[in-house]
């Protein structure tokens, strides 16, 4: 089938979805024009690139920083480009605008916080894997997270010529004295609180009360970085329950891996701000 034709089925599912579930990887982002490479990326490191040899956003937030201060000026101008700084992009608005009407759910691995920014309701948001504005005991001595955006906005102001913050803005735990670090899931000192297991228990009450109801699951840019939270699970869910359905929307690897769901599947392999350009167009 043809895009256009795939466009108009994902339409009539929409419109015939009781409820609309989002899953949503870095490939949504990157195509609502928050892009970790390229000019983007070079316009705003100059300096670092210079003196660090990045090559790129994210394999730059996995540098071994030789201290605190040098490490929070890369990490206030990397949270404040993706999130403390930046507004709703346009996509993300267009999204909730296709889903508003419905009851939905939204479960992603991106941090950026777009979802809350666009204005999706916070309480139906599932953000497995953390988000840049948050921070926590960088050794998990306690469950808790804070909301650093008026502390990076402050570093950002403050980053030396040697890309240093000054000592005293060096956020330190306030229950053990050790360093900070974004709440991002890279090791096992990852914080889970309450509100995210709050979330996660949401998530699984979504599944579970509508699992007879005609479902949409609409997977958005999610590739092959981490499949076992959004990817493979929908695809399992799909071939699971009678009246769900998937469409899965992303640039590259669309194919599916589990079987037989074939005639519940609407593939597109395009760039998915083309896509729900056209969906907006059509639904008007
Ligand atoms: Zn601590």
């Amino acid at each position: 089938m043809e895009n256009k034709n795939k466009i108009l089925s994902l339409k009539q599912l929409i419109q015939n979805a009781d409820c609309i579930l989002i899953g949503a990887g870095a490939g949504l982002s990157t195509s609502a024009g928050l892009e970790y490479s390229g000019e983007r990326f070079e316009k705003n490191f100059v300096e670092f690139i210079k003196k660090y040899g990045f090559e790129d956003m994210y394999t730059a937030s996995f540098y071994d920083f030789k201290s605190q201060e040098e490490k929070w000026a890369f990490f206030a101008k990397y949270i404040y480009i993706n999130d403390v700084g930046i507004e709703a992009t346009k996509l993300y608005k267009d999204i909730l605008k296709l889903v508003n009407e419905k009851e939905y759910f939204v479960i992603t691995t991106n941090v950026d916080d777009q979802f809350e920014k666009a204005g999706f309701n916070k309480e139906k948001i599932f953000a497995t894997q953390g988000s840049y504005k948050m921070i926590q005991c960088a050794k998990a001595c306690h469950n808790k997270l804070y909301d650093a955006s008026d502390i990076i906005k402050e570093m950002i102001k403050n980053i030396n010529q040697d890309l240093k913050i000054p000592k005293e803005l060096v956020p330190k735990c306030p229950v053990c004295g050790g360093n900070m670090e974004v709440n991002l899931r890279k090791d096992a000192y990852f914080v889970q609180d309450d509100y995210w297991y709050k979330q996660d228990k949401k998530y699984a009450e979504f599944l579970d009360k509508n699992k007879d109801k005609k479902v949409l699951l609409l997977e958005l840019g999610v590739g092959f970085n981490t499949p076992g939270i959004i990817r493979f699970p929908f695809e399992q869910m799909t071939y699971q329950n009678k009246n769900w359905n998937l469409s899965r929307i992303n640039k590259e690897n669309v194919s599916n891996w589990v079987l037989d769901i074939d005639d519940k599947l609407i593939l597109i392999k395009d760039d998915i701000e083309t896509v729900i350009d056209k969906l907006g167009y059509n639904l008007n």
